[in-house]
């Protein structure tokens, strides 16, 4: 089922929201946990994304919202919610998800020129998809300090 995500409502509105156009904010339904996220859905197949690499472990797409000329979404397949709720068994997935967003961007020809990859904590990390993602934004200078 192709649904495109811009039509629906957030599930979640705010801030959070605002501050992370990044990525589409459909998070679980609060009144129903078992709805999957956007980027579980995407993991299923369910909604299309320009994917770059996976593997059994990650999945990199590009963002449907992008913030940079290069905006790269690289995720664990495991749906751990954010970083602060990975645990010590996540560490090998943790580091292969750092190594494969490198290897994305040295791909995209980013390593000269540099890139930023960001993970969002929760509301004032400006967390929009509970599902812990990492961004690679890259191809023009970023600022600091971040926004
Ligand atoms: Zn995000």
């Amino acid at each position: 089922m192709l649904v495109n995500p811009q039509r629906r409502k957030p599930a979640r509105t705010g801030s959070n929201v605002i501050l992370e156009k990044a990525c589409v904010a459909i998070g679980p339904d609060a009144a129903n946990p078992a709805v999957l996220t956007l980027f579980e859905r995407i993991i299923a197949r369910q909604i299309p994304a320009k994917i770059l690499f996976e593997d059994e472990h990650v999945l990199a797409f590009h963002d449907i919202q992008p913030q940079a000329p290069v905006h790269v979404l690289v995720i664990p397949k495991k749906p751990i919610p954010r970083i602060g709720e990975a645990a010590a068994e996540d560490q090998t997935l943790l580091g292969h998800l750092l190594l494969k967003a490198a290897d994305v961007a040295r791909t995209l020809g980013l390593d000269a020129s540099g890139y930023r990859l960001v993970i969002n904590h929760g509301r004032d990390g400006g967390e929009s998809v509970p599902h812990l993602h990492c961004h690679l934004l890259g191809r023009r200078p970023m600022s600091w300090p971040p926004g």
